[in-house]
């Protein structure tokens, strides 16, 4: 049996398309908007500092989790360099839940640790398994182009793996 008849065995199956869209438009409140707007506008990554206990919240928040207090807008701007601390190499199709787009597979998913301690999760340029490591150094990378800019910290495309005078110290940190 040749593979098109083998095709057409079984019930006929038809092919419907069906629209979905998903633009839509929605307040992101007046501290992550700040977050938006700033990298929007500057390429820069910001949040807000407890007054009590001095830590930069991430994302950013109306009230400190661990002192109870609010926060307010005390924003600052934080390093675009960190450390990865762990990653995840995806290679299974999976789609954006923010946006409703496939990934670029694979891709890894990292958590990272900016240089003044805030972690925050985003994608690494480098998709070559082989070159992962936790411990690697990386740096934001935007899009350049601010009318496609708007998506908050997906206005960073990625981080890209860098070296700098913390590359060692990194590694080693994380080896002990
Ligand atoms: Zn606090």
């Amino acid at each position: 049996m040749t593979e098109q008849n083998k095709k057409q065995k079984g019930p006929e199956l038809i092919n419907v398309e069906y629209g979905h869209p998903r633009r839509y438009l929605w307040s992101t409140g007046e501290y992550v908007g700040k977050t938006y707007d700033e990298a929007k506008k500057n390429k820069k990554i910001v949040s807000n500092m407890c007054p009590k206990c001095k830590k930069i919240l991430w994302p950013p928040k109306a009230v400190c989790g661990r002192c109870k207090v609010d926060v307010g807008a005390d924003f600052r701007e934080l390093p675009q360099t960190g450390t990865v601390l762990q990653y995840t190499y995806l290679v299974y199709p999976l789609w954006d839940p923010h946006y409703g787009e496939p990934f670029a597979n694979p891709h890894a998913n990292a958590m990272i640790e900016l240089d003044d301690g805030t972690i925050i999760r985003h994608f690494l340029e480098e998709t070559d398994e082989k070159k992962l490591k936790e411990g690697m150094r990386v740096q934001a990378v935007w899009k350049e182009d601010e009318s496609e800019r708007g998506e908050g910290t997906a206005d960073i495309l990625y981080f890209r793996t860098i070296k700098d005078k913390k590359t060692k110290k990194a590694a080693k940190k994380l080896k002990d």
